[in-house]
């Protein structure tokens, strides 16, 4: 579903993806972890070309998405992305931020996409926000609406760049919890997470990334029992 293939990319002379190739199958879930700075972010935006890439080849449901001619809005359409800070419309209603892509990129009717929303926000726990705006709900909430809003492009993949981060403890499990069940509905989804737990529970494959490249690639528990490289160890060490 996903291919990254020898990908290299520089913000002028950092060299923040250092010849990545990775694949990701349709239905498998990656876990992207590594330090600050390691290039977890610039990695999965470059899936959906929020960042550009200076060579390689990145392929998404088999179509070239570095190709200058690749239709990005299509692209962001089978692309859901989940930002570490939700990035809702603050002046729209819960509703409204989930109907607006399928009405403007996809020219939905809007009962068809009030129905569509109105099942995403079920499915998220949060059918009776749905005139609520985002500053009137909490951390939590307003990111189980942003991956609402991600799944109401009925997308072949999502991907999360570190979802819960910003949110007080008690509200990450409610996000993870909604994460999982997307994950076993069989998504797609790169997740560049923090939370071991989730690892173990939910990835297929864990990917540890430092300066920009891929230092070990493994299953959780494989990587959690036994990282083989020094930084990966330090990494682990330190999440405790
Ligand atoms: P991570 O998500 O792993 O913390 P990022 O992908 O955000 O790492 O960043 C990797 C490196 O690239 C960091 O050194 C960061 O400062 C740098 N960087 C990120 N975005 C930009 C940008 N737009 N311009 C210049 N440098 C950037
Ligand atoms: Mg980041």
């Amino acid at each position: 579903m996903i291919r990254f293939m020898n990908v290299h990319k520089w913000f002028k002379d950092l060299h923040v993806l250092n010849d990545v190739s990775l694949n990701v199958a349709a239905g498998e879930v990656v876990v992207v972890c590594g330090p600050s700075g390691s290039g977890k972010s610039t990695l999965i935006r470059t899936v959906n070309q929020l960042e550009s890439i200076n060579s390689g080849e990145i392929w998404v449901d088999g179509k070239n998405v570095v190709d200058p001619k690749t239709d990005l809005n299509a692209l962001r359409a089978e692309v859901g992305f989940v930002f570490q800070h939700f990035n809702l419309y603050p002046h729209l209603s819960v509703l409204d931020n989930i109907t607006l892509s399928p009405l403007m990129v996809k020219k939905m009717e809007r009962a068809a996409a009030e129905k569509l929303a109105l099942q995403l926000l079920e499915r998220v726990g949060l059918a009776h926000k749905k005139d609520a705006f985002p500053a009137q709900l909490s951390g939590g909430q307003q990111q189980r609406v942003a991956i609402a809003r991600g799944l109401a492009m009925q997308p072949q993949v999502m991907l999360f760049d570190e979802p819960t981060s910003a949110l007080d403890p008690e509200m990450i499990g409610e996000v993870l919890r909604v994460m999982k069940d997307l994950a076993e509905s069989g998504m797609t989804m790169m997740v560049v997470t923090h939370e071991m737990g989730f690892a173990r529970e939910v990835a297929d494959r864990v990917v540890f990334v430092d300066h920009g490249q891929i230092i070990e690639e493994a299953q959780p528990e494989e990587f959690f029992m036994n990282p083989q490289h020094d930084r990966a160890k330090q990494f682990l060490r330190q999440l405790l």
